[in-house]
């Protein structure tokens, strides 16, 4: 039988960082304190999201979609909101210029899944699934940070083989093309997975899921010093921000 209790990538994600983390976060309810770049990357979603699900794909209506999703909170002054607010401007110009020249469909922009992995339920979203017209399918997941991954990297990243999982088992399509779309350079990063692959992946999630429904939260104080928590933690060594610079 579905056991109700949730998985996802982020939640998978969060337990191999640190089994105590993931603790911290769900169980315990703490919050990680919203910053620039965090509120940077649901604002330029949000813009997306809500462009790509009106009728009208004008230059105008992104930049309306991109105002109605702009917030002031979580930036630290008014300069670093002027910044970040130009640097989206930035990003969304090179979109709509490669938007206009694509001729994909657009099928789906955040799209939900509610899948089972084993005896667990498997939720997520991936960000946009595109239909060419040789009929393939591409889903891709948008990343706005500055830095672009190498190929390994992306190879690698399990979130993609979720997707690529949930395309299969959940919409049922096998994806021909997967991306991440560095929106920050306007370049996406093309990718592969074996079956084997998504195997692997889910096998993990399954894992992470068998290890939180017995409660195994063993703190892994390797990452301490990059961790969210890394200053309140009680399995943390780390009692200042310049102890975990001197760790990195
Ligand atoms: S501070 Fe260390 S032990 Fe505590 S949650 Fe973070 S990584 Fe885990």
């Amino acid at each position: 039988m579905r056991q109700e209790f949730r998985i996802s990538y982020s939640r998978v994600n969060t337990y191999l960082f640190c089994p105590y983390k993931y603790k911290l976060l769900y169980l315990d309810n703490l919050r990680i304190p919203a910053n620039a770049n965090i509120t940077f990357g649901h604002i330029i979603h949000k813009t997306l999201e809500q462009f790509h699900s009106g009728k009208d794909q004008s230059y105008d209506v992104l930049f309306d979609c991109y105002g109605d999703s702009w917030r002031n909170d979580c930036f630290d002054d008014p300069q670093q909101i002027f910044e970040y607010y130009n640097r989206g401007r930035q990003i969304l110009e090179n979109y709509y210029q490669s938007f206009c020249q694509s001729t994909a469909e657009i099928l789906y922009a955040e799209k939900a899944f509610d899948a089972n992995i084993g005896k667990y339920r498997f939720v997520g979203i991936i960000d946009r699934i595109d239909k060419h017209l040789d009929g393939t399918y591409e889903i891709m997941d948008y990343k706005t940070h500055a830095e672009i991954w190498d190929q390994e990297r992306v190879d690698k990243d399990l979130q993609l083989s979720f997707y690529v999982y949930a395309c299969k088992n959940v919409f049922g399509f096998m994806p021909d093309k997967i991306s991440i779309y560095f929106l920050s350079d306007n370049k996406k990063v093309y990718t592969k997975r074996s079956q084997i692959e998504i195997d692997n992946a889910i096998n993990i999630a399954i894992e992470t899921a068998e290890n939180i429904a017995v409660e195994n939260f063993a703190p892994d104080i390797s990452k301490c010093y990059i961790c969210d928590f890394k200053l309140s933690c009680k399995n943390s060594n780390y009692k200042s921000e310049d102890e975990c610079k001197k760790a990195e």
